[in-house]
């Protein structure tokens, strides 16, 4: 590895920071989305005009990638950081100045900043989550477990979406599932049973059913599917399906079919299927 000097590792940030984030997080002048996962607009290096592309799933891993079609601007999300600071191109100073930014901005101690719009009352178990590692969490769960063969769905496919079995912590003995943003931020993991028992799904503390909606992560233009439970995403999504969604609790508030709406205007999503 080529981290030797630093705690800093650039693949792991161009997996965890979405080029949708560092979009919002640069807000490069006149860079409009024109569709989920890409944005077009005026270079911010040659000022050329409409030949800037940024895609959230571009590059050799889909990890996301910029171009520019009329001067030599592109690579990652680290390239991109470092030439916005004002660094020549692929300069490994200003690669590794950027990644430190990015990693301590978003994969640092986050309980200092506290990037949170939603919170009404502090709770203490806040701060831990806030802190919240789901790359380290999702190494501890087991895709493969004999508890989740109930529910036939392949370990691939829970292993594709960083889910798996639970062997200790919160979610001890249920299906772990993550919580994501819809930039693909895992916030947290709820609990799924694996049994016939009450209730279905299990919450962390600070993290409110509520507010999230299971696959919103994955969700492109197009048709948008939306089913009842977690696993029946999993099952449609292992059938073939994309655009398949869930809410998380038993009543649906009108904030959450607004959310929903809400999603699917960004999204381009001209009709909704329910099952
Ligand atoms: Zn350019």
């Amino acid at each position: 590895m080529s981290t030797a000097t630093q705690r800093i590792d650039f693949d792991e940030i161009k997996h965890a920071v979405s080029m949708s984030e560092i979009v919002t997080y640069l807000s490069i002048p006149g860079l409009k989305q024109k569709n989920p996962r890409q944005w077009k607009g005026n270079c911010p290096f040659c000022k050329g005009i409409d030949c800037f592309v940024v895609s959230d799933d571009g590059g050799r891993d889909k990890t996301g990638a910029f171009n520019c079609f009329k001067c030599p601007a592109g690579g990652d999300q680290i390239e991109l950081v470092s030439l916005m600071r004002g660094h020549p191109r692929k300069d490994p100073k200003g690669a590794l100045a950027a990644a430190k930014e990015l990693h301590e901005k978003f994969l640092g101690r986050r309980g200092g900043e506290a990037p949170n719009r939603s919170d009404t009352s502090p709770q203490p178990q806040r701060e831990k989550r806030q802190g919240f590692d789901a790359e380290t969490y999702a190494k501890t769960l087991d895709p493969a477990h004999e508890a989740l063969a109930g529910f036939g769905i392949d370990a691939e496919i829970f292993r594709a979406w960083k889910a798996g079995y639970a062997s200790s912590g919160v979610n001890r003995g249920r299906l772990a599932l993550p919580i994501a943003t819809k930039e693909g931020r895992v916030l947290g993991y709820m609990g799924r049973t694996v049994k016939d028992e009450s209730p279905v799904l299990t919450f962390p503390n600070g993290l409110s059913p509520q507010e999230h909606i299971f696959g919103i992560d994955r969700v492109t233009g197009g048709s948008l599917y939306l089913l009842r439970d977690p696993i029946d995403v999993l099952k449609a999504f292992e059938a073939g399906y994309e655009n398949v969604v869930c809410f998380l609790t038993e009543e649906i508030t009108s904030l959450q079919l607004e959310c929903l709406a809400a999603l699917m205007d960004e999204r381009k999503c001209e009709s909704l299927s329910f099952f």
